[in-house]
């Protein structure tokens, strides 16, 4: 099948053809954590140099994201934040000691160069990936730089600046009642539970470890708050869970959440530091376990916009996405 612009269309293993939306931004893996920091932007490129050489990208509808603007971030995050992340440099920090803890930049989450086109890139991707499936001009929207679900509104957190699926879920409600995300990264999707607590247009699924663990939220009792009650819900799981076991909840859950919350659009958080032998992640899942999240969500057939996350074992974690495409 082709579609308009004369590209084929990718059958799934149920035969279905689904036009997807692909933002990758060649700049994106120049970007540098600093040594020794578990977080490399290399590891898109990796995963985007798969892509290529499997001869994948010829089905999909390859973008460079427009970079988010200032006024973009600040519909979920505080003026005064995103001011500080645009102006901080490696060169200034030392004079901004007092806004460095205000806003936890500096041991995580450090400064480094090109800091906020970084995050003006990954954020522009997620947006980009809800306006493309606001206006139904792809079925599925693929962002891996994006799924960075630990920035709250005025502080970076866990590797975390700004909170790209935050931003992408807002856009998706301009024309969605109600918005499903999903979140399979080895670590609580804090940020973006919280952003949306009190809401019941947004239901957030977090799978994640929890006791003595980063970012310590995410226990089975937060359900939600006043209108939002209900409608957030979180699954605490222990060291070691393996694809049989994390199916055996993953599958029933999202099915029923599907049945009962009938969302309009899935934003899916697919962090690989839930995969075996990550560096810093101790599940036991396998590629073709992970994998099976996403087939599971798109076999729904809603708008669905795929976004990375963690994952710091990073052939891991380019095959893990390679796959999922
Ligand atoms: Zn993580």
């Amino acid at each position: 099948m082709m579609d308009a612009g004369g590209n084929s269309l990718p059958s799934g293993p149920d035969g279905v053809k689904r036009k997807i939306s692909y933002f990758y931004d060649p700049e994106v893996g120049n970007y540098y954590y600093g040594q020794g920091h578990p977080m490399k932007p290399h590891r898109i490129r990796m995963t985007h140099a798969l892509l290529a050489h499997y001869g994948l990208l010829q089905h999909m509808q390859v973008l460079k994201p427009f970079p988010a603007r200032d006024r973009d971030l600040c519909r979920f995050h505080a003026d005064d934040y995103v001011s500080f992340l645009r102006g901080i440099t490696p060169e200034t920090q030392q004079d901004q000691l007092r806004q460095l803890k205000r806003f936890n930049v500096g041991e995580d989450c450090p400064v480094f160069d090109g800091l906020y086109s970084f995050c003006q890139t990954y954020a522009g991707g997620s947006v980009g990936g809800a306006v493309k499936l606001n206006h139904s001009l792809c079925d599925i929207a693929i962002n891996w730089a994006g799924g960075l679900h630990h920035a709250k509104k005025c502080e970076a957190s866990g590797f975390c600046y700004v909170n790209d699926i935050v931003l992408a879920i807002l856009e998706l409600l301009k024309q969605h009642e109600r918005v499903l995300y999903v979140d399979i990264d080895i670590h609580h999707g804090d940020g973006v539970e919280e952003a949306f607590y009190t809401t019941d247009r947004v239901m957030t699924v977090s799978f994640h470890k929890f006791g003595d663990y980063f970012p310590g939220t995410g226990d089975v009792r937060d359900i939600g708050y006043g209108k939002g009650k209900y409608y957030s819900l979180n699954v605490p799981l222990d060291d070691g869970i393996d694809d049989e076991s994390y199916h055996f909840l993953f599958k029933p859950i999202i099915g029923k959440v599907m049945e009962v919350f009938k969302p309009g659009a899935v934003v899916l958080q697919c962090g690989a530091d839930s995969l075996s032998g990550d560096r810093l992640g101790c599940f036991n899942l396998s590629i073709k376990g992970h994998a099976e999240c996403v087939r599971y969500m798109r076999s729904f057939n809603v708008p669905l916009l795929l976004l990375g996350g963690g994952g710091y074992t990073i052939r891991n974690v380019a095959r893990c996405w390679c796959y999922e495409v």
